[in-house]
């Protein structure tokens, strides 16, 4: 049905634990991906089905498969945990996709390993639902990201607050290397183990690098890039990850770990969701200089393998991790120009943004509406965008600011039709992500959810007056919403 490699479990033994999924007494496909299964080039008819349930719930391991946990440690808020590991999720194997990408496969929430640290192993229903969706949402957003192949229904129950329905979720990334897999080793005096374990990250995801003159030195500076891009994508959508410790950072620049994420509606850079992050760590605004903060913890790791001087290594790394927030800053920048519609770079540029989004915290307005309807603006009708503000002179003000600027370059019939690939209609905003669940796990009804995937899946196209409500912003009930790390 499947196969799978595992070129990880190559990696001397340290690096995993050899584990199997526990049983469950009822695996159930609750919603299986056959375009990622495509892509991956596995047979969807064939996994799609009561065996598919039993592989993909932790039932049956498929022959000539040597499942593993993986090791790694990771900072989280802050503080230094040695070990952490897959505590929950269990790599079942790799399969090389159909433009050559190697893959992995692991079941998330499928019983405990050697790294559980008294956890139960397990994922309830509404968090795997979540990621599935939310994992999937980035994707189409066109924002590197795990994917979810499947999720299955497992019959058991897990216990959390209260008693809730348990599932498994597939995740698929182009690894699971994270920040914190580095600091295992490094925590460990393991220079030996670090090595390999670069070695292998170049190998796999960073193959150009095999052959240059300093290829540790170059691996943090392409992290240091991809996490630059990542951070400032996440942004542009108005995307708040929750809970960037160093273990979720992903060394493939991938967007991992869906826990306690959200989008944020009425833009404040101060937005944060999650019910644990009480100092507001991982606030919108603060993603950028975390994103930093763990390159550095990753360039700490990989002093001795950058320069025999441990002086020179700290210079070379340390030019790495400054350099990345000029990287981040042009990203940004760029993409905030493409939402705004501007095709040229002006220095004033950054003012005339800063500006709009001075106007859009001060109104409490919805970051992804505004820019949206900002396409209307540009087709010339300014009724949508301007209705989203108190402030409405200031809002007319500020258009004309645009159109000013707008005038200095050369007209542009698809203007409007650009920004609105930039600029999403639809994002899983938080009260419909809600209900979608709340039908799935009260009601045993999955309409809502698959409703909600299928709309996801073209974020920037207009699916029409039927499907407006998607599109609308959260009925302002004075309750901020919240998040739960799921666990
Ligand atoms: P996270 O907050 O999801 O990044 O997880 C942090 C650590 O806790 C990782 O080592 C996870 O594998 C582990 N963990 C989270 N939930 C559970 C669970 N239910 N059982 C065992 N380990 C878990
Ligand atoms: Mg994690």
């Amino acid at each position: 049905m499947i196969s799978l490699s595992n070129t990880y479990s190559s990696l001397p033994g340290r690096f995993y634990a050899h584990v199997r999924p526990t049983s469950v007494p009822q695996p159930q496909m609750l919603k299986f991906n056959h375009a990622l299964a495509t892509e991956l080039g596995l047979d969807g008819k064939a996994l799609d089905s009561p065996a598919g349930a039993e592989m993909f719930g932790g039932n049956k391991v498929p022959e000539g498969v040597t499942p593993i946990a993986m090791a790694y440690a990771g900072h989280q808020f802050g503080g230094f945990v040695p070990q952490l590991g897959d505590g929950r999720a269990i790599l079942l194997g790799e399969v090389i996709d159909r433009t050559g990408i190697r893959r992995d496969l692991q079941l998330k929430g499928a019983g405990r390993t050697p790294y559980s640290r008294g956890g139960d192993g397990r994922a309830a229903l509404g968090p795997v639902l979540r990621e599935y969706l939310v994992s999937e949402a980035m994707h189409a957003l066109g924002i590197p990201t795990t994917r979810a192949l499947a999720a299955v229904a497992t019959g058991d129950p897990v216990y959390r607050e209260s008693v809730l329905p348990g599932a498994v979720l597939t995740r698929v990334a182009a690894s699971h290397v994270r920040v914190g897999t580095f600091q295992f080793f490094a925590a460990r005096d393991d220079v030996d183990g670090l090595k390999a374990l670069a070695d292998y990250v170049i190998d796999r995801l960073y193959p150009e690098l095999r052959s240059v003159d300093s290829p540790y030195l170059d691996l943090l500076r392409r992290v240091s890039e991809r996490q630059a891009t990542l951070v400032a994508r996440w942004m542009h959508v108005g995307f708040v990850h929750g809970v960037m410790n160093t273990d979720n950072c992903s060394i493939s620049g991938e967007t991992i770990d869906f826990g306690p994420c959200a989008f944020m509606d009425a833009y404040d850079p101060g937005t944060v969701f999650s019910s644990i992050d009480r100092a507001g760590r991982y606030q919108y605004q603060n993603q950028p200089g975390i994103a930093q903060w763990n390159l550095a913890r990753l360039a700490e790791t990989l002093l001795p393998l950058i320069d025999t001087s441990i002086d020179a290594a700290v210079e070379k790394a340390n030019q790495v991790v400054v350099d990345y927030a000029a990287m981040f800053q042009d990203v940004w920048s760029a993409g905030l120009r493409r939402k705004t519609g501007l095709a040229t770079a002006e220095a004033e540029d950054g003012i005339l943004i800063q500006s709009l989004l001075d106007l859009m915290q001060r109104d409490k307005v919805d970051w992804t509406s505004a820019f949206r309807k900002l396409s209307d603006s540009a087709r010339g009708e300014d009724t949508p965008f301007w209705s989203l503000f108190e402030d409405r002179a200031a809002a007319d003000q500020w258009l004309s600011a645009w159109r000013q600027r707008l005038n200095r370059e050369k007209d542009d019939p698809k203007r409007a039709a650009r920004m609105d690939q930039e600029n999403p209609l639809y994002i899983p905003r938080n009260h419909l992500v809600e209900e979608a669940l709340a039908a799935a796990i009260n009601n045993n009804d999955l309409g809502p959810f698959e409703a909600f995937c299928q709309i996801l899946a073209s974020p920037y196209v207009d699916q029409g007056p039927d499907r407006s409500r998607y599109a609308q912003a959260a009925p302002q009930d004075g309750q901020p919403y919240r998040t739960f790390c799921g666990t």
